[in-house]
C-alpha cells in the first residue's frame, strides 16, 4: 500500500508559521505516525499571505456567522480567509487525502470549541475555525481530528483505524471495479464494521445481498457512505466483546475446555477494563494461525493498523 496522505496544520509539524514565529510540534504526529503517512501541510494564515510574525486574530460574532478579527488593529480578515479557503479545498481534492489533523483552538484551523469573543470580551467555546469549517463542509465524510483529541487513546485508535480503512477502500476503487472486489472487501471488513456499529453491519449486509438490483457505481457510492459512517462511530468494550465472542465461536470444535475457559476469562477481563484489547486479540490470532481458520485469517479486525503504533494497548 502507498503511504496514506493526510492533511495537517503546518505548526504541528514544527514549522515556524505561528503568529509569533513559533511552532506547536507534536512529536507523535511528526515522528511516529509520520512513518506511515505522507503529510500535506497547510497553514491558512501563511498561505493567505499574512506573513510571519503577524498580528494575532480571533473569532467574533455568533457561531452561525463568525468574523475573523485581528486583535490589536481590529482588521476584518473574514472575507480574505473565506475566499482563500474555498479555493484551497478545491485544490486539496487532487491530493486524495484520507483525513486531516487540525491544530486545536486556532481561529482558522480549530475544528471545534474555538473561542468566540462577544462585545463584553468574554469568550464562549463554540466556534469552528474558518478554514476547518470550510474543509469539513467540503469533505463531510473524511476523518478529521485535532492534536489535542488525539492525545486520548480511544480517539487516536479510532482516527488511525479510519484513515487506514479509507486508504484500503481507495486502493480497491483504483482496481478494476467489479462486484467481486467489493464483496471481497466487505467480507474482510465485516468484523471491523461490527465492532463499530452493529446497525451498519446489518444495513451493509443487506446492501451487498441485494446488490444485483443496482448499478455498480451506485452500489460503490452507497457502500462508501455506510462504510465511512460506520467507522465514525466509536468502538466500545461491549461492542468489541461481542466481536471477540463471535470469533471464539469459530473454534468450538478445536479448543479444549481449558482453552475455552482461558479465552473467555481473557475476554471478560478485557470487558471489565483490566487488560487492553491487544491481549484477547493476540490470543485469538494465535488460534487463527494454529488452526488455520481462513475466514478469520482474512479479517482486518485482527490487524487494522501497524502493531508498532500500539493503539490497542490502553485500558
Ligand atoms: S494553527 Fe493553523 S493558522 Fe495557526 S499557525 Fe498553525 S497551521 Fe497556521
Amino acid at each position: 500500500m502507498e503511504k496514506i496522505k493526510l492533511g495537517i496544520s503546518s505548526c504541528l509539524l514544527g514549522e515556524n508559521v505561528r503568529y509569533d514565529g513559533g511552532h506547536k510540534l507534536d512529536r507523535f504526529l511528526k515522528n511516529t505516525l509520520g512513518e506511515y503517512v505522507e503529510y500535506v501541510s497547510v497553514c491558512p494564515e501563511v498561505e493567505c499571505r499574512l506573513g510571519v510574525p503577524r498580528e494575532s486574530m480571533h473569532l467574533e460574532g455568533d457561531p452561525d456567522s463568525l468574523c475573523l478579527i485581528t486583535t490589536r488593529t481590529r482588521q476584518d480578515m473574514t472575507q480574505r480567509m473565506v475566499k482563500w479557503a474555498q479555493r484551497r479545498v478545491i485544490k486539496l481534492e487532487k491530493d486524495a487525502l484520507c483525513g486531516f489533523i487540525f491544530k486545536s483552538d486556532s481561529p482558522n484551523s480549530g475544528m471545534e470549541r474555538v473561542k468566540i469573543y462577544n462585545k463584553n470580551k468574554k469568550p464562549i467555546k463554540k466556534g469552528v475555525g474558518i478554514f476547518a469549517g470550510i474543509f469539513m463542509a467540503h469533505f463531510p465524510l473524511l476523518p478529521v481530528e485535532d492534536e489535542r483529541r488525539l492525545h486520548d487513546p480511544v480517539m487516536r485508535d479510532n482516527f488511525i483505524e479510519r484513515i487506514f480503512a479509507l486508504k484500503r477502500w481507495r486502493e480497491i476503487l483504483k482496481k478494476k471495479e467489479t462486484r467481486g472486489n467489493l464483496v471481497d472487501f466487505h467480507t474482510k471488513h465485516k468484523l471491523l464494521i461490527l465492532a463499530h456499529s452493529p446497525r451498519h453491519y446489518q444495513m451493509m449486509g443487506k446492501l451487498i445481498a441485494g446488490q444485483k438490483s443496482i448499478s455498480l457505481q451506485e452500489l460503490n457510492r452507497q457502500y462508501q457512505t455506510l462504510f465511512l459512517e460506520s467507522l465514525d462511530l466509536k468502538t466500545t468494550p461491549k461492542k468489541n466483546t461481542n466481536v471477540l465472542q463471535h470469533m471464539m465461536g469459530y473454534f468450538k470444535e478445536q479448543l479444549s475446555i481449558g482453552e475455552k475457559k482461558e479465552l473467555l476469562e481473557v475476554i471478560n477481563h478485557y470487558r471489565l477494563g483490566y487488560i487492553p484489547l491487544v491481549v484477547p486479540v493476540t490470543l485469538i490470532s494465535h488460534y487463527v494461525h494454529k488452526y488455520d481458520q481462513p475466514y478469520l485469517r482474512g479479517q482486518v479486525y485482527l490487524n487494522p493498523h501497524p502493531l508498532e503504533l500500539q493503539l490497542r494497548n490502553h485500558v
